[in-house]
């Protein structure tokens, strides 16, 4: 992370990752590649270089780990999910696996599952609709030895990792669904509100 402020300037174990969307984008003096090189744009239009996305990407993912209590010292994990979502969850974990001092395995006392943003706020909204309560503790960050260690994070800053990280993946053979369609117009004229949906349910949940 040489010559890059992003990375260093910040206390990021404090880091506040639950207004990061909120701020404005000069709330943190970039490196000089966020200027010359961005690869992402968040909708505060704070832009980010590749260094710094993956740093943020990564460091995130351990605050959700911390915020939901979702892996314990000693854990044996079993990966779910498909796509670029699944290779993106299982790069993660495996990098972290020294440091979270935990096994990968398919036979694992928790499954951790590749549910974003993206994928949890169709479920929500499906299920407000169709008032199928029952479905409702599957929607939670952590459900019984289901865990989703993506939960905070958008599709495309999951693709986005996955990308810069150079992973290979299946792309999907899902079919794009009604409601889909409706969150993917709505998520273009108003962006956020995807994660709005994730961040109400948190709080009423
Ligand atoms: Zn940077």
């Amino acid at each position: 992370m040489q010559n890059c402020r992003f990375g260093v300037n910040v206390n990021w174990s404090n880091y506040d990752y639950e207004n990061f969307y909120n701020y404005p984008a000069n709330h943190i003096i970039m490196c000089h590649l966020c200027n010359a090189k961005p690869v992402y744009e968040f909708t505060n239009k704070r832009k980010l270089c590749r260094n710094c996305f993956i740093h943020w990407f990564e460091k995130k993912f351990l605050f959700i780990n911390r915020k939901f209590n979702m892996i314990k010292k000693g854990d044996i994990i079993a990966i779910k999910g498909e796509g670029y979502k699944k290779e993106a969850l299982k790069y993660v974990l495996d990098n972290f696996k020294n440091k979270l001092m935990i096994k990968i395995n398919n036979k694992g006392n928790k499954i951790a599952i590749s549910d974003t943003i993206g994928s949890e706020s169709n479920k929500i909204i499906d299920v407000l609709i169709n008032k199928n309560i029952n479905k409702s503790p599957s929607l939670k960050p952590i459900n019984n030895k289901i865990i989703k260690p993506l939960y905070l994070f958008t599709d495309e800053e999951v693709l986005l990792y996955a990308k810069l990280k150079g992973l290979k993946y299946k792309p999907s053979t899902k079919k794009i669904d009604n409601l889909t369609y409706f969150l993917n117009n709505l998520e273009q004229k108003h962006p956020e509100v995807k994660r709005a949906v994730v961040n109400s349910y948190l709080k009423f949940s």
